[in-house]
């Protein structure tokens, strides 16, 4: 497995194989691998000739309260990961390589960052668009894949690629969760034992939402209602957001007629989860 830091040469070794006819896929990452991103970068190998992971601890969507100093880099047990699944390319730039002095462009996807992640963390999404939109331009990939556990930024994702006509193949993967279904994150190390144990509320609470939209009931409200209540059961914890949205703009609906997303955010201490579920609504007999 090749490491490179300098995007020039990442441009270099990609449009090689370009010219020579190789399909590229891409998996853009934060490092602190867990069997989230390991589903992701298998999916990708099977599915493309070479395969680039990158591992960049993005500063700008990170907001000023929150956890860029802290944040997991254990780069020999990512790399270890990277090469078990036959990675062609680990992608490692430097802040500086990535923002030089002097940069100023900032890519923005206004409507689809607007709510939910958008609004607790204003600056994060024109973090994750500015570099994804970077990433691309400097692996050049035909395929890039992208976890559903990061809903709206899929959605963010997909929209910029098409916005910008940027040629990339978005491919979006299920979440991977513990055996009690909490969603993969780089972010559980930070609960304590006490806390991990009660981190499941939140898939607990989507499922519960889930289960009221399977029986039939259409009322956006009830699901919420449903999943408000398990949440609050936990005094611990605290709900920064449960809706019931669609899952192509992310605006909340008032009935559950088609295809739903239920997405959660919520707080354990100082850790903030978040994870989503996508339901369909059940067909009406006609
Ligand atoms: P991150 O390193 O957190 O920026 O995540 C890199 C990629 O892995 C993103 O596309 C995430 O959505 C995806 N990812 C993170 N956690 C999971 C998970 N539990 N299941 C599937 N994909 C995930």
């Amino acid at each position: 497995m090749k490491i490179i830091r300098s995007p020039a040469a990442m441009t270099a070794w990609s449009e090689g194989l370009r010219r020579a006819g190789v399909t590229i896929g891409f998996v853009p990452t934060m490092g602190a691998l867990h069997e989230g991103h390991r589903t992701l970068i298998r999916e990708a190998r099977l599915q493309c000739d070479a395969l680039v992971v990158s591992i960049f601890v993005n500063p700008t969507q990170f907001g000023p309260q929150e956890d860029l100093a802290k944040y997991p880099r254990p780069i020999s047990h990512d790399r270890a990961i990277c090469r078990q699944e036959g990675v062609d390319v680990c992608f490692e730039p430097t802040a500086e390589a990535m923002y030089p002095a002097g940069f100023q462009t900032t890519v923005t996807v206004p409507a689809v960052a607007r709510r939910w992640e958008g609004e607790a963390r204003p600056h994060h999404f024109s973090g994750v668009a500015t570099v994804v939109t970077k990433l691309f331009g400097m692996v050049r990939p035909h395929r890039a894949l992208f976890g559903q556990k990061d809903f709206q930024q899929s959605v963010l994702v997909q929209q910029l690629v098409k916005d910008l006509n940027l040629g990339v193949d978005i491919v979006v993967r299920p979440t991977v969760r513990e055996q009690d279904g909490l969603a993969m994150s780089s972010r559980n190390i930070y609960l304590s034992p006490d806390e991990r144990a009660r981190a499941v509320t939140l898939y607990k609470s989507l499922q519960a939402g889930a289960e009221v939209i399977k029986v039939g009931d259409t009322d956006a409200k009830a699901v919420r209602s449903v999943m408000d209540q398990v949440v609050t059961r936990e005094s611990t914890i605290t709900t920064d957001y449960l809706a019931v949205c669609d899952p192509r703009t992310l605006e909340p609906v008032s009935f559950v007629t088609s295809r739903v997303v239920l997405l959660g955010a919520i707080r354990l201490g100082s850790v903030r989860l978040i994870d989503n579920l996508l339901v369909n609504a059940p067909r009406r007999a006609s």
